[in-house]
Parts: structure tokens; sequence; C-alpha cells
């Protein structure tokens, strides 16, 4: 799909304004990332991150449309503990709400609390949470909370819960099968509208609340997926790159009839998100913006081949 673009090649928003940088000022408590929003992406990140503004990533989204794959854009960003940061990301996704709407992507956003606000206040996460929720359903534009580390869990399963209380659905969650109350909330979860994501786990938390060993998370995210299909109504996504989970899920889909999406990230089985897009909804997650750094670290901890991928981008092979 083409993105309509004006004559400068920006993409138009709204009311004729034009797609800027959307990246904000830095004043978090990140150090890790890049400061400057201007900041290029390096080709050693550029398989994983769809660019530096707003603009790159909905032209990447119109590109993976066309291969029937929707995208999930995420402003890179976590950890501010200022009120000024959160609320910066918070109007940049407004603007994305807008944009998304004006180019007629197929494309849902997705938000990490600490990145509106949670390490300000949890009242400052719910505020800019509820904004962005409700000029997202204004649009008709789907919106995620990403899970972070299990510190978080509470608040961000209750701002959920307002929200698509609120709005019956429209909104969706992250859930970690590796912590061990993952089970006890999905049962929270079946009674509530709105989707819910299941992944493994990107942190990595103490072993008193949590699976630390690999074969045991995979099969607490088995067991999980099973809850899900059998109590869910209104939509699962099984986030995960693992062929033994999709293939878990295609199974229990079999058995139950239930509805899901499978949700991938940018950069990793792209050939298999475009094969499985042929038979169910798949979803690309696809972050963009300066603060680039700590995703990329994430993905390449995850798995090292990561590193080997990223590598052979810097090397054009
Ligand atoms: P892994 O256990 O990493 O790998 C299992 C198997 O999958 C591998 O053996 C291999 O066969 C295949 N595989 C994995 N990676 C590759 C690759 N690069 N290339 C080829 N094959 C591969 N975590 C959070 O904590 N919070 C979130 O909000 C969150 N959101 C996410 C959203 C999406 C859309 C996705 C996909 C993941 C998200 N995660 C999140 C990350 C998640 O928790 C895992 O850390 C991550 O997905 C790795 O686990 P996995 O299930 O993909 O498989």
């Amino acid at each position: 799909m083409a993105v309509a673009r004006t004559a400068s090649g920006s993409i138009p928003g709204p009311a004729g304004a034009t797609l800027k940088n959307l990246g904000g000022p830095e004043t978090g408590t990140v150090k890790a990332g890049p400061t400057d929003p201007a900041t290029v992406i390096p080709p050693i990140a550029s398989r994983f991150v769809a660019g530096e503004d707003a603009a790159t990533a909905l032209d990447h989204v119109a590109s993976i449309n066309d291969d029937g794959v929707a995208g999930i854009l995420n402003l890179l960003g976590e950890h501010y503990d200022d009120r000024a940061a959160a609320a910066a990301d918070r109007d940049a996704y407004l603007e994305l709400i807008d944009d998304i709407t004006a180019t007629g992507v197929d494309a849902c956003i997705s938000v990490k609390p600490s990145q509106i606000g949670l390490d300000v206040g949890e009242s400052v996460f719910r505020e800019n949470f509820a904004q962005i929720v409700e000029a997202a359903a204004d649009q008709d534009v789907f919106v995620w909370l990403d899970m972070e580390d299990h510190t978080t869990t509470d608040a961000t399963l209750d701002a959920f819960e307002a929200e698509t209380t609120a709005y019956d659905g429209g909104v969706g969650v992250c859930v970690q099968a590796n912590l061990r109350r993952t089970s006890e909330d999905l049962e929270r979860l079946a009674a509530l509208p709105g989707k819910v994501r299941l992944v493994k786990g990107a942190y990595d938390p103490p072993a008193d609340i949590a699976f630390r060993n690999k074969e045991r998370v995979n099969t607490a995210y088995k067991n999980d997926l099973a809850y899900m299909f059998e109590h869910f109504d209104d939509g699962i996504a099984v986030g995960s790159h693992d062929p033994e989970m999709i293939d878990r899920a295609r199974t229990l889909h079999t058995e139950h009839g239930t509805d899901y999406e499978i949700q991938m990230l940018m950069g990793v089985r792209e050939d298999a998100q475009r094969r499985f897009a042929a038979e169910v909804p798949v979803y690309q997650y696809v972050p963009y913006g300066g603060k680039w750094l700590s995703y990329f670290y994430r993905r390449v901890l995850e798995r090292k081949e990561n590193l080997v991928f990223a590598l052979r981008a810097v090397l054009g092979r």
C-alpha cells in the first residue's frame, strides 16, 4: 500500500499538518539510549527499529500491509521520571493516532506504562493513558499496553481494566508467562472485554515470583494459552516467534474455535509473518524513535543470533 504524501515528501496529517519527528525531548531516567531525538538509527539496529520518526514507521507499516501484515506502532521510550517527558510521549501518541487515520494504514499502537508517567505516579500514568484511549476510541484505533517489569503488573492491569471497561474493548494488555501470578491474572482478564497478548516475558524477575527455567516458562505459556482459548471471547494475541507455541495455538483454535492473532517483532521471522498472514491475522510490532539502544539490547540478550543478523546488516550481507 502506498502512503499518501505531501509535495515535500511528508505524510499529511489532519488539517494539512505534516508529520514531524515525534521523538520528543528525552528527559527521563534511561541513560542507555541516545538523547538526541534526531539520532539516526544505525545499520546495526535498523533490522529491529523502523526509523527515527513516525513518518518512516508509517511507511514501513504501509509496506508490510502490502503483505497482509498489520502494524503495532511503538514510540520507543520508557522510565521517564519527569511529568513533561511523559506528556510529550502522550502527545506524540495522540498525533500518531491522527496520522494512522490520515494515512489509512492498518495499524494499532502499543504504549509502555513508564513511558507515559508510571514512574512519576500512578495517577499521571492513568490520566495520560485515559487521554490516549479516548482519542484512539474516537478514531477506532486499537491501543495495547505493553507489560514492563514485575513491579508494574498491578498498576498496568488496573489501568487496562478501567479503560477496557469504560470503552467496552478497543484496548489490550500484555501478560508474561514467566510470572507465577499470570494464571490467576488470566482468570481476572477472562471476565473483561478487550484483547490479551501472551508473551514469555522479556524482563528478569526474581525466582520467588517467576519461572526461571526456559522449559518451565514454555510449559506455563502452553498452559496459559489453553486457558485463554477455553475462556476468552474477545481476542487472544499469541506474542511469540516460537513455532511450538504457534502450533499449540493453531491446535487450540481447532479445538475451541476461539479467534486469535499472531504478533511478532519487526526483524524477526518476517517470512513466517507473511506466511501466517494467509491463515490468521498477523501483527508486526514496529518500534521507532531515537531511543533505540535499550530496545536493541533486549533483543540481543533474548537471542544472540539477533546480533549476528544485525552485524550482517552492517556488513551488507
Ligand atoms: P524464544 O523463547 O525467544 O525462542 C523460541 C523459539 O522461537 C526459538 O527456538 C526459535 O525457534 C524461534 N525464534 C525466536 N527468535 C527467533 C529469531 N530471531 N529468528 C528465528 N527464530 C526465532 N515482553 C514483555 O515482557 N512485555 C511486552 O509487552 C512484550 N511485548 C511483546 C510484543 C510482541 C509482539 C512480541 C513478539 C514479544 C513481546 N515481548 C514482550 C517479548 C517476549 O516476552 C519475549 O521476550 C520474546 O518474544 C522472545 O520469546 P519468544 O516466545 O519469541 O521465543
